[in-house]
């Protein structure tokens, strides 16, 4: 191969994790063939945005720091193998789960370890700027980040959360606020949300009840001097003073419920006795031959596989299943707000007692938990087409909400601190189908299924997770890309009947994950991975390997690194 130029753009855990996989792989190969890598984030090596190590600790993970390991499985980890696991690592404790600027301290270490102790033949080369351009040249590929440019064979993308400009909706929102004196946050990080500005006592809607509602929930109480206190009736909420109070809203009204304990490392595996991988894939030779395309239909025929295999987990299934779960208060009404309030709490109460007491077997959470087992076997029917246009908007708008609140949710103990906070009268939830409109006074809030519930908040932070958009991608990089035709969007097209959706993602390849032009050509140089192939592939959101475990984490990388060393 001899001499080659790489740059790796974004380097939070997937970035890190080709780089890993570069330099495990480059320690096996003859000396002359070197590698220079340039490794270039706008915000910090390792860590890089989300795990950012200089963030407040009550952000925390929802990934225990047993299960959170940059070491891939097998001989070949050297470098890295030393820093073990997360738990190891920090001295946490397996099940414990650790504050993000934690975790981005052992992943920050685990960068500077491969640029120190990987072999001679290759040299990381770590840039703090942000890349702008991309453009092809006779000799490579050059790149144009903090002010300077660079000439490299081969590039991956692993850009992780983009920022997305604001869509309609939004723009409007925007406007209200600034023409009446209010105040509107758009969908992003919660750590980069202007969360001091909220007015202590202030009345403010928060929309999304999902991970970045606990963030936001959590930076205006703990990060404003609250503190939780246990006492003989229960946990209690102890104020400040200084916070404002939260006008909850979802969907559902039920925010994400609680993640079981994980007591030690490796977690029994949930036994999958349904949803098999040779199951799914009779599914699609069935479809194939039935409708002419291999493309399923979700709800229809993978979806009762799910509920079969949560009704066998739980021995109390057949009384409830998975949507009902989900979303309890879908019919139910209520006749003030003081009676949803006092009943969520309840189900948060109740919630966080089942999780403490781990993934016990006939139980809810053994049901719940076997939705994070199903995980890695569902991309084999979403992933590049695999299901039915109308049944992939389906799967990404209806299934994918729903089985996030019952198997994404934070530790059992930040669901009991909500419920304490929801006590204490700091979050006032509004009800399920919750609405939000803006009026001349501020934006009115309300559900219809809770009569009296209607409130006026001056503020509005939007915690919902921001949907993939490659169109409205606000990083000047993905703009030129797609301007230039160099990259393109992702639209699953069914076959037969011509029906189309845009997804939003970012088209690439089966591994390793060439990114496809606007032509649909593959190019052989650009690579993608994470969270900027989303909707292309399905749940790219994956910032840990599992440890001693082969996973889609440490596979996708050690493809991209192979196809990166490949000969010209
Ligand atoms: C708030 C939050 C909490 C989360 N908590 C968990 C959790 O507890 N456990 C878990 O497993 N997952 C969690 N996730 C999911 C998350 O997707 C992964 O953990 C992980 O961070 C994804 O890794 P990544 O490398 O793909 O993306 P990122 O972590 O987003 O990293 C991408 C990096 O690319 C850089 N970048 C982007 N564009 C450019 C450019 N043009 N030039 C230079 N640099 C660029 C960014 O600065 C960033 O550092 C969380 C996500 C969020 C948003």
């Amino acid at each position: 191969m001899g001499q080659r130029v790489v740059a790796v753009i974004g380097v939070g855990p997937r970035g890190l994790s080709v780089l890993e996989r570069l330099v495990t792989r480059l320690r096996e190969r003859p000396p002359d063939d070197e590698v220079t890598v340039w490794a270039f984030d706008a915000v910090g090596h390792g860590d890089g945005r989300v795990w950012r190590a200089d963030q407040p600790p009550w952000f925390a993970a929802n990934t225990t720091a047993g299960e959170s390991t940059m070491c891939a499985p097998g001989a070949g980890c050297l470098p890295v193998r030393r820093l073990g696991t997360m738990a190891g690592w920090g001295g946490l404790a397996v099940g414990a789960y650790p504050s993000r600027r934690h975790y981005g301290q052992y992943l920050a270490e685990v960068f500077a370890t491969l640029c120190a102790c990987g072999p001679p033949n290759v040299r990381v080369r770590p840039v703090r700027a942000e890349v702008t351009r991309i453009t092809r040249t006779p000799r490579g590929l050059r790149l144009v980040a903090g002010g300077n440019a660079y000439l490299v064979d081969k590039v991956v993308l692993a850009t992780g959360h983009g920022a997305t400009e604001p869509d309609e909706a939004q723009l409007a929102l925007l406007r209200h606020a600034d023409g009446h004196g209010l105040r509107y946050v758009p969908p992003g990080l919660a750590t980069e949300m202007p969360l001091d500005e909220l007015r202590p006592g202030a009345e403010v809607a928060v929309r999304g009840l999902g991970l970045t509602f606990y963030d936001v929930t959590r930076a205006v109480t703990l990060g404003r001097g609250g503190r939780f206190r246990t006492c003989r009736e229960g946990l209690r909420y102890v104020p400040s003073g200084d916070e404002p109070r939260l006008l909850a809203l979802s969907r559902g009204g039920v925010p994400f419920l609680a993640r079981p304990a994980v007591p030690d490392f490796p977690v029994p595996p949930v036994r999958l006795r349904v949803v098999t991988e040779e199951r799914l894939a009779a599914l699609r030779e069935t479809a194939l031959a039935a409708t002419g395309t291999p493309q399923l239909d979700f709800a229809r025929r993978v979806e009762p596989l799910i509920q079969f295999e949560a009704d066998l987990a739980c021995s109390t299934g057949a009384a409830h299943p998975l949507a009902g779960l989900a979303r309890p208060f879908r019919d139910r009404f209520f006749a003030g707000p003081d009676d949803y309030r006092a009943c969520l709490a309840r189900l948060l109460r109740e919630d966080a007692r089942r999780a403490e007491a781990g993934c016990v077997d006939g139980t809810v959470k053994a049901a719940t938990e076997m939705l994070r087992a199903i995980r890695p076997l569902l991309p084999l029917v979403v992933d590049f087409g695999g299901l039915l246009p109308g049944s992939h908007r389906d799967f990404l708008s209806r299934f994918v909400p729903e089985s996030f609140v019952l198997s994404a949710g934070p530790p059992a103990s930040h669901v009991a601190q909500l419920a304490a906070l929801i006590d204490a009268g700091v979050v006032r939830p509004v009800g399920p189908a919750g609405r939000v409109e803006a009026g001349a006074d501020g934006f009115v809030v309300s559900s219809p299924q809770v009569g009296g519930s209607r409130r006026v908040a001056e503020a509005l932070v939007d915690a919902r997770a921001p949907a993939r958009n490659l169109a409205r991608d606000a990083s000047p990089l993905v703009k030129q890309l797609l301007a230039d035709g160099m990259i393109s969007e992702f639209v699953n097209v069914d076959p037969v009947t011509g029906d189309r959706f845009a997804t939003g993602g970012l088209a690439v390849t089966p591994a390793p994950y060439r990114v496809i032009d606007g032509r649909g050509r593959a190019d052989p140089d650009i690579h993608a991975l994470g969270v900027a192939t989303n909707h292309t592939r399905w749940f790219t959101e994956v910032g840990t390997g599992r440890p001693g475990q082969d996973s889609p984490f440490f596979r996708d990388a050690d493809a991209v690194a192979a196809a990166l060393l490949e000969p010209r």
